[in-house]
């Protein structure tokens, strides 16, 4: 693993693709939608159901953005398409890349309705063999976690699962990650292998209160006919919004991360507000209960390491006895300090026993060797403003990414 970053080097403005706001979007849809669209839009009814095929083909097999790209689909049916939809990407208002393929990029989305256009960053680390994409699923957050920047923003808005998906897609364009345009039909991924093997939903916001949008997207990516992401490498990560932590298992069926933080409900409370409504016991029995849990298919437990307020070997000690029962790994990570934050991250060596603790009672521990003592975390952390990703950003991502590395 690398452990130097160098962003200093090219910093390609990719070209801006013409943004979405007039023509409602073709992506992001089911395919009962996307049928109900294209018969509105005139295509015989008994047209449609070979159409939609051919389109889930075209925007999520080969990735292509612009109608004209659909061969099989005469030049009338394009022109009425294309008249009436656009499968447009959103804008790329910045793109970074390391030298060791760290990517993030500065993604814009059209206005809603009478709202302004919205920013927001997706970023992608590569690895020794597989690749994971954080996506956002809010701007913004309604929630009030007291150590996460994010928490300080109001919400915005819920993203579509249009601009949910186009973060994957946009992400897959600028890596080569769909087929060659020009490849025989059948040859569906590039011969070197997927470059976004893994998904995490650990960009902005609060996934589960933006529940059908998340579903929609999740279902896409994850669809066999389609994008094809295995559930298994898809992690969605919530602060335990209890009711629908049981619909994701229901009607989603992906990998689940909880940000925990806390063993005690008083501590809970104060660092992740919403526990005063879901307290810790409903949370880990909806945890207990969720669908298809086996070794090979754990719940991650996310632990934010910060100074004197949790990481006490007695909060070690509870959260062990918490977890019992619950096929569980634990990410401990580095708190990602910001302006204005009063909380300190957690002594380099106190993490470190933490993780023995933990290791001693039988779980993997993800904390990597050290790099310093400024090891800090941002996922959670990203924001709508175009900086540079510093070394310790980079760090921590990759200490949170390991959340969502399900399946090797
Ligand atoms: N809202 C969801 C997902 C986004 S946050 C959730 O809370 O789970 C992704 C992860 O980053 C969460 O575990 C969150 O608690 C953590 N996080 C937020 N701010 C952080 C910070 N300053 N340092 C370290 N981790 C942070
Ligand atoms: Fe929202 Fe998650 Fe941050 Fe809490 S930790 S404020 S739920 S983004």
């Amino acid at each position: 693993m690398a452990l130097t970053i160098d962003l200093t080097g090219d910093r390609p403005r990719a070209p801006a693709i013409a943004p979405s706001a007039d023509k409602p979007s073709l992506v992001g849809l089911t395919r009962e939608e996307l049928g109900a669209a294209l018969a509105d839009a005139g295509v015989p009814e008994r047209q449609v159901k070979m159409r939609v095929q051919q389109l889930w083909h075209w925007l999520y097999v080969r990735g292509v953005s612009d109608f004209a790209e659909m061969r099989n689909i005469s030049k009338e049916l394009r022109a009425l398409l294309s008249e009436r939809f656009t499968v447009a990407r959103p804008e790329i208002v910045e793109e970074q890349v390391s030298n060791d393929g760290t990517r993030k990029w500065l993604f814009r989305f059209p206005p809603r309705g009478a709202g302004r256009p919205v920013e927001i960053e997706t970023v992608y680390i590569p690895e020794e063999g597989r690749g994971t994409l954080c996506i956002s699923s809010q701007v913004g957050c309604t929630l009030t976690c007291s150590f996460c920047h994010t928490g300080t923003q109001k919400l915005v808005r819920n993203l579509t699962s249009e601009e949910i998906l186009a973060q994957l897609l946009t992400a897959r364009d600028r890596l080569g990650d769909f087929p060659d345009r020009d490849t025989p039909d059948g040859a569906i991924v590039p011969a070197e292998g997927r470059k976004v093997s893994n998904i995490v939903m650990m960009g902005m916001g609060e996934p589960l209160y933006n529940f059908e949008e998340v579903k929609k997207a999740l279902l896409i990516a994850s669809d066999g006919d389609g994008l094809s992401l295995s559930k298994r490498r898809i992690t969605l990560s919530t602060s335990g919004i209890v009711p629908e932590i049981y619909r994701t298992g229901e009607e989603i069926g992906v990998m689940l991360a909880i940000s925990l933080h806390a063993v005690r409900d008083d501590l809970r409370d104060m660092l992740v507000p919403i526990n005063k409504k879901y307290p810790l016991k409903e949370l880990l029995d909806a945890c207990r209960a969720y669908p298809g849990l086996s070794n090979a298919r754990r719940i991650t437990f996310e632990y934010v390491m910060l100074r004197d307020v949790n990481d006490s070997i007695e909060d070690a000690k509870e959260l062990v006895r918490l977890l019992r029962g619950i096929p569980a790994k634990i990410n401990l990570i580095p708190f990602n300090p910001w302006p204005g934050t009063n909380y300190q991250c957690s002594e380099w060596e106190t993490i470190e026993k933490f993780a023995d603790y933990i290791n001693a009672a039988g779980y993997a521990s993800p904390i990597r060797t050290p790099r310093g003592r400024d090891i800090l975390a941002a996922c959670g952390q990203l924001k709508s403003q175009s900086e540079r990703l510093r070394k310790t950003e980079r760090l921590a991502l990759e200490a949170m990414m390991i959340a969502g590395h399900g399946e090797a």
